[in-house]
């Protein structure tokens, strides 16, 4: 047995890592006069919302950014009081409940300007909407054409007392693709789109920049940035440089048994590969169902008893099965899955690469019903993940 607590599948997140983040991000920001939003949708890219809400704003941000109107009153009901903007509606949402929580709206329509304004008059408040201008992402903004009415429509709204414009926004498509001309095409439409509104009689604050902008482009920070992935410490940029971020999740898990196999046995699902000669081989309890994706099979390989070594055969639901040669490891060895990369273990970014997807996707998508998540902070140790998964624990410093 190892001294370590043995994880079956759990992802530690490093708070201190998101701090560190957030204060690099949010002096980039600073330099060129820009406050911080940090984005905190899909649960904090899996990271968990609610500790990476509560961490940034300790740390230079000031503003939390999520998706939905479902995802920001779970950060109100956690005790996130920052302003709080979310921009992604269906057509049965209701504004009430998050204007009376005081979320910040966003509107793309004068349909949904109208929705909102009816709601804020309803609720005897004052809604505070970011109008969302298209500039070339051709998702949820505002086409161009039908921007005049629009800001039109917002002046009046806000005369009338039932909204307050906070800003004009737009989103890059291509912010990491550091020479793409799109980046510059679309700061000029949102320039004119700007001068638009202020000309009906606005007076919003700008944000268009995405981790990748607030790296690589501070022309395009105007008064206000909204980080996402860079928060966690995944570098959507990193041909621009080292940016000085701390990768904060790391997948871990431990050995369930080793065995000695003998030449020509071949190993997992398919028998896609065969030992050579004899080997000592460990089962780690992960699969594809923990978030490893199975297109690693064969591609993949982890951190174990102080090396790299390689997950031979298939990746299977619940298991993976690793490779030691003729070394010995004990049962409940720790197994690091990705990481930060410090010690040597594979990243996020070796997994995305491999298979051919982005970072993004990977730590947004580990956090699962049997995946436990171990919240590690050097203050305090809280678990983000009890108010969904009883199989969290707590781990101290
Ligand atoms: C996700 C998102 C962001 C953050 O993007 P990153 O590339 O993760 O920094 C910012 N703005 C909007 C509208 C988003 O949807």
């Amino acid at each position: 047995m190892s001294d370590q607590p043995a994880y079956r599948a759990d992802l530690r997140i490093d708070v201190d890592a998101i701090r560190h983040n957030v204060r690099v991000l949010s002096a980039r920001a600073r330099d060129s006069g820009a406050r911080t939003m940090a984005i905190v949708k899909s649960d904090g890219y899996g990271h968990g919302a609610l500790t990476v809400a509560a961490a940034a704003l300790e740390s230079g941000a000031d503003r939390i950014g999520v998706a939905s109107i479902g995802e920001a009153l779970q950060l109100r009901a956690g005790g996130i009081t920052a302003p709080v903007l979310c921009w992604l509606y269906v057509e049965d949402d209701d504004f009430g409940p998050a204007i009376a929580a005081d979320i910040e709206l966003s509107a793309s329509s004068q349909e949904s300007l109208r929705r909102i304004a009816a709601a804020a008059e309803q609720q005897g408040r004052v809604a505070r909407v970011h109008l969302k201008i298209d500039t070339g992402l051709c998702r949820n903004g505002c086409p161009a054409e039908l921007w005049p009415a629009l800001v039109e429509d917002a002046a009046k709204a806000e005369a009338d007392g039932h909204v307050e414009v906070v800003a004009v926004w737009s989103h890059l498509a291509c912010a990491d693709e550091l020479d793409h001309p799109s980046i510059d095409r679309q700061a000029e439409r949102f320039g004119l789109a700007y001068e638009q509104a202020r000309s009906a009689g606005l007076n919003p604050i700008r944000h268009l920049a995405n981790s990748a902008a607030v790296l690589a482009r501070p022309d395009l920070h105007f008064e206000l940035v909204r980080p996402g992935i860079a928060v966690y410490g995944l570098d959507p940029v990193p041909q621009h440089g080292d940016h000085d971020l701390r990768p904060a999740m790391t997948f871990r898990s431990s050995v369930v048994s080793t065995k000695r196999i003998a030449s020509g046995e071949s190993v997992s699902y398919g028998q896609q590969w065969t030992a050579e000669r004899p080997t000592n081989v460990a089962l780690v309890p992960v699969g594809y169902a923990d978030g490893v994706p199975r297109t690693l099979s064969g591609r993949m390989s982890v951190w174990l008893a102080g090396k790299r070594r390689p997950v031979v055969g298939r990746v299977c639901m619940d298991q993976l099965v690793v490779d030691l040669g003729d070394d010995q490891v004990a049962d409940g060895a720790e197994v690091l899955l990705f990481g930060p990369g410090d010690r040597g273990e594979p990243t996020a970014a070796e997994w995305a690469d491999t298979i051919g997807t982005i970072h993004y996707e990977i730590v947004t998508g580990m956090y699962r019903p049997r995946v436990t998540r171990t919240v590690v902070d050097a203050l305090v140790s809280v678990d983000s993940g009890s108010y969904r998964n009883d199989h969290s624990r707590q781990e101290l410093p």
